[in-house]
């Protein structure tokens, strides 16, 4: 049986780049979804091939804030909850609503779910690891975050927000799953999101400088969108017992100045490297050990770098047409 059919599914941030796919996703699968969002960093046209369609809507709202009496009345499933600014300089634009998103936010979708009898899901990331002294990092590593830096409101929060799912999970008010998602990329990443990969795939195209943060020594692991989604899928649905925190990312890691080699090669662009000052707590190295992933959800990334950057700058070129179009019309 196909994991969503017939479920109800709320998705908080289901109108970003991740959950927007995860829609997507769970509504083919024939799941009634209720994407909550409140536009922060999320944008309606992710939601294009969405919106209008049986068995979809949205409510638009804030996580931090009372949520609205209708969610109350709905009966739900599944919970999704990946309402959160991902990318470093829009979740440090307004740090503590970032932080109050994952702690406040977080406990009002577990009380929902709780209510609902449903399983929730939570969108953790690789940053609870900081700059991590162990290499790859396994889900047993404890982390290396500073809690007074730039980062933290991001880093702590989601730290806060794992607490409060284990302790909903060990009371028996909630079955939780927790997924470290490693950096993920391709269609709709929001160009001026600041994120490294889109950063560099539209600075290539517009034949900008491209920017590298320190001397791009500095290592990522990059997963395809498609397989970030199928992970967190397999995760939701696992029916065996707790399985503690679960990392989902591609292993294949390179180093920020290969990204920017494969990328020029891509797209043939003839734009200049410059280096701009590395950005503070920025971690050094990022490799996920994705091994119990593969043991426990048969889960394995397919995607190959460059086969998911093909489909990402085939997207950045057509989204770069319609907006030209856009601004003729
Ligand atoms: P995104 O910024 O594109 O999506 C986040 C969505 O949450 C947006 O639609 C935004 O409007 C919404 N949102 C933010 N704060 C909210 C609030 N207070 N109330 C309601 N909605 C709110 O980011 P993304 O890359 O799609 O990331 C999705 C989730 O996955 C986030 O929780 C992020 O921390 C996690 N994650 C992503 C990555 C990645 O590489 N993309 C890596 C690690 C973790
Ligand atoms: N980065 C870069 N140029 C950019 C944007 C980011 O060199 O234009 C670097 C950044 O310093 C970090 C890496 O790329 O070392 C990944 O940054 P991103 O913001 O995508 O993700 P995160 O740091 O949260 O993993």
């Amino acid at each position: 049986m196909k994991n969503g059919h017939g479920k109800n599914i709320l998705v908080a941030g289901g109108a970003g780049f991740l959950g927007s796919h995860l829609c997507e996703r769970l509504a083919a699968e024939g799941a009634h979804v209720v994407c909550l969002d409140n536009f922060q960093t999320g944008r309606r046209e992710n939601l294009q091939r969405l919106e209008g369609r049986d068995g979809f809507q949205v409510v638009e709202a804030d996580i931090v804030d009372a949520l609205p009496s209708r969610l109350a009345k709905m009966r739900f499933d599944r919970v999704y909850n990946l309402a959160c600014a991902a990318s470093p300089p829009l979740y440090q634009a307004d740090p503590e609503h970032t932080l109050m998103t994952s702690v406040i936010g977080t406990r009002q979708l577990l009380k929902l779910a709780e209510a609902s009898g449903a399983r929730f899901l939570q969108a953790s990331t690789s940053e609870i690891y900081g700059d991590p002294a162990s290499h790859p990092q396994p889900e047993s590593y404890w982390g290396n975050v500073n809690c007074t830096g730039p980062r933290a409101c991001y880093d702590e929060g989601k730290r806060a927000a794992e607490t409060l799912c284990f302790d909903y999970d060990r009371l028996g008010k909630a079955e939780v799953r927790v997924v470290r998602i490693f950096n993920t990329y391709g269609p709709r990443l929001d160009a001026s999101d600041g994120r490294v990969v889109s950063n560099v795939v539209s600075q290539a195209l517009a034949g900008e400088d491209i920017t590298v943060f320190g001397d791009g020594s500095q290592t990522r692991s990059f997963c395809y969108v498609d397989d970030q989604i199928d992970g967190l899928v397999r995760l939701m649905e696992y029916d065996g017992a707790q399985p503690g925190p679960v990392n989902i990312g591609n292993p294949a890691e390179r180093t920020i100045l290969e990204l920017v080699d494969l990328v020029l090669a891509m797209t043939g662009s003839t734009s200049e490297v410059v280096h701009r000052p590395l950005p503070v707590d920025d971690p050094r190295r990022r490799r996920p050990d994705i091994s119990k992933a593969e043991r426990l959800l048969g889960w394995t990334p397919k995607t190959p770098l460059e086969q998911g950057l093909r489909a990402t700058i085939a997207w950045f070129e057509a989204r770069e047409g319609r907006d030209r179009k856009g601004k003729r019309a």
